[in-house]
């Protein structure tokens, strides 16, 4: 397997560190930038579950809920080694800015359980997920916290929580999303965030003369965002030359085969560089070098860094992942003057399907698939629009414009409720 050169930058990390120049920009005075910088509640929880050999095994778990100043605090829970304070801390902040930048009635959370879930027996999953959800359970509730999944988790998880939860409650659909359709799931939620990513591409290609079609994409990451946001854009007349995964990539100047890469890849969950319907193999470095029109990181964060920042070759940096560009490569991009799309804009479509899975669940009328991304078209394409308005007005960043419209939003509907 071609290495991971470096363990990328934490999240958490990132987004601390991208705080304080919006703030100045928002005009946020210091109890306020107190007040947004921590969370509103933290709780740790531990997690016993008794594993197939007998034994029991104790894992933590977390659940942050940053700011609950717009609405129910919203955010997913992620099952992975990393998952620890600092970093689901990190994740309920940016759920935080996303929610109002995308001016959805929510605030943000996240939760985490430090483990790995592919060590886990299928059985093991469901009595962990069963505890740690009883042990968090007051925390949760439609109108207080609702969980969604993350790295690690997937709609068998969450349908576990709604059943855990409902158990104690009552039906309660509307506490969870991105669950099974089958169990009050939303149409369209599965491709969400790529979809969105794709509109925010599109409104910005239309300022700036450029298109999709006939652009060539490369995308890091071939999983729910990087592999929808490839056959997408495939759809649309897009190049797509390089993608990879965790194993590495392929490279084809002429596109690769997406239609057929994403049933491989995607579907049958093969490692990208096993496809042999065209393309070069390449490894993750060499992927940062691929001269093009777009270049979307949909893996990790920390991976556009100092170390291959002067390597990039791209007109835009779309953020389809959370936090891929540490805080220097940022600023090395924008000395050159490469625009980047920053994640809580470009990856809000996912938040914004599971505020309309919510919507149905408790007016218990589900929508069409057109309506579902008609209104997420229109959603996403205004937040892009909010963010483009105030970095011409205020020749900044596109970041430091996105992350001023929502910490002004946060800070205002804190200040209406009297803190
Ligand atoms: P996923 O687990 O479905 O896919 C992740 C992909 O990244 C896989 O193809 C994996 O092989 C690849 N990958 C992992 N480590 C890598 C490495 N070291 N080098 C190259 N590739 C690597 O995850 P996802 O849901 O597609 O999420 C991707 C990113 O988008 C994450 O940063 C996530 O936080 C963010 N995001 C996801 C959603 C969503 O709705 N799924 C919403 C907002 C943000």
């Amino acid at each position: 397997m071609p290495a991971t050169p470096r363990t990328p930058m934490a999240t958490g990390a990132i987004v601390r560190n991208q705080f304080d120049a919006a703030a100045d920009l928002a005009g946020l005075d210091e109890a306020q930038r107190r007040l947004l910088r921590g969370p509103f509640r933290s709780v740790s929880v531990d997690v016993p579950v008794r594993m197939d050999d007998g034994h029991i095994e104790v894992f933590r778990g977390y659940r942050v809920q940053h700011s609950g100043a717009r609405g129910p605090c919203k955010g997913g829970i992620r099952y992975h080694l990393e998952a620890d304070a600092g970093e689901v801390l990190g994740l309920a902040t940016t759920m935080t800015w996303k929610t109002a930048l995308a001016d959805i009635p929510f605030g943000g959370a996240k939760g985490g359980v430090q483990v790995d879930p592919r060590k886990l027996s299928p059985r093991e999953l469901e009595a962990l997920t069963r505890v740690f959800t009883g042990r968090i359970a007051l925390l949760l509730g439609p109108y207080r916290d609702i969980p969604a999944p993350d790295m690690g988790t997937n709609a068998q998880v969450m349908a576990w929580l709604l059943d855990e939860f409902s158990a104690r409650n009552g039906y309660s659909p509307a506490v969870v999303t991105g669950k099974p359709i089958s169990l009050g799931g939303s149409l369209g939620r599965e491709e969400a965030t790529a979809q969105g990513v794709v509109y925010v591409m599109q409104a910005f290609a239309a300022d700036e003369g450029m298109t999709i079609k006939d652009s060539r994409v490369v995308v890091q990451g071939f999983g729910n965002v990087g592999a929808h946001a490839a056959r997408i854009l495939h759809e649309g007349g897009a190049r797509v030359i390089a993608v990879s995964d965790v194993d590495g990539g392929l490279h084809n100047d002429k596109g690769l085969d997406i239609a057929k890469l994403f049933d491989h890849a995607y579907r049958q969950r093969r490692p990208v560089a096993e496809f042999a319907g065209g393309g070069d193999r390449i490894t993750n470095e060499q992927l940062w070098r691929t001269p093009c029109d777009w270049l979307i990181p949909a893996a990790l964060g920390g991976v556009i860094s100092k170390h291959n920042v002067e390597q990039l070759d791209c007109k835009v940096v779309v953020e389809a992942a959370n936090a891929p560009s540490t805080p220097i490569a940022d600023k090395e991009l924008e000395t050159r003057g490469v625009p980047v799309l920053p994640d809580f804009l470009v990856n809000a479509g996912g938040v914004i399907v599971s505020y309309f899975e919510w919507v149905q669940n408790l007016q218990q009328h589900p929508w069409s698939l057109k309506q579902v991304n008609d209104e997420l078209h229109e959603k996403i394409t205004v937040a892009y629009r909010a963010v483009r308005d105030l970095r011409q007005r205020q020749q900044t960043t596109w970041r430091t414009a996105a992350y001023a419209i929502a910490l002004a939003r946060v800070a205002e509907a804190e200040r209406l409720r009297g803190h």
